[in-house]
């Protein structure tokens, strides 16, 4: 199983860090041909208005296509943003692809970031994330299921195939995260092996 990190700006080094230490394969994307062959990306954070401006064209036409067919999505911070079927004060929709609403900087400024312990729902109670200028989940659509909450505010949901997180685990030594990931990665390829 090789999977792919958009790696158009933001924390690309720290998701491929992660995925090495699991033993995954991994690969840049950072033009639509370098997206064959891999079981499912990675969308890290970083800005996510320099990511879409990048990401413009072509590519963003493959990533709306693969997740509107159910290949597997992780977005973390700016990449839950990209994800987002709808964000706060945005006419439009950048890749979307599950059913929240996400209020951009919800977690204060720059100086406001901050690291803490969260519960996540089948993962533990004890999973360090690290928030930048985070963005917070408003508003859930049916069929996502929230993963993690902090003070009140949604910062990880799935949706299918599409998993996002409001906060940054590859800035932790804590693989659980991107494990689970693996995981839902592992469960699409057999249903498609079955197909
Ligand atoms: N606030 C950034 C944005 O709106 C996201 C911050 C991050 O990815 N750490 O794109």
């Amino acid at each position: 199983m090789r999977l792919g990190v958009l790696g158009l700006q933001g924390a690309v080094r720290e998701h491929l860090r992660s995925l090495a230490y699991l033993g995954i394969e991994r690969s840049v994307v950072k033009r639509t041909s370098e997206l064959a062959g891999l079981a499912g990306i990675i969308l890290p954070g970083g800005e996510s208005t320099a990511i879409s401006l990048l990401a413009a064209g072509s590519l963003r036409e493959e990533l709306r296509r693969l997740i509107r067919e159910g290949f597997p999505f992780f977005g973390t911070c700016a990449g839950m943003i990209l994800l987002a079927n709808e964000v706060e004060g945005q006419e439009e929709t950048n890749i979307g692809g599950i059913d929240i609403t996400v209020s951009r900087n919800a977690s204060g400024r720059q100086v406001d970031s901050f690291e803490t312990v969260l519960a996540v729902k089948g993962i533990g109670d004890d999973v360090p994330a690290v928030f930048i200028r985070a963005p917070y989940i408003t508003r859930l659509g049916n069929g996502v299921t929230a993963l993690a909450e902090h003070e009140g505010a949604v910062v990880m949901a799935r949706q299918g195939n599409v998993l996002v997180t409001s906060f940054h685990p590859e800035l932790t030594s804590d693989t659980r995260i991107h494990r689970y990931f693996v995981e839902m990665v592992k469960e699409y390829e057999k249903k498609e092996v079955a197909r």
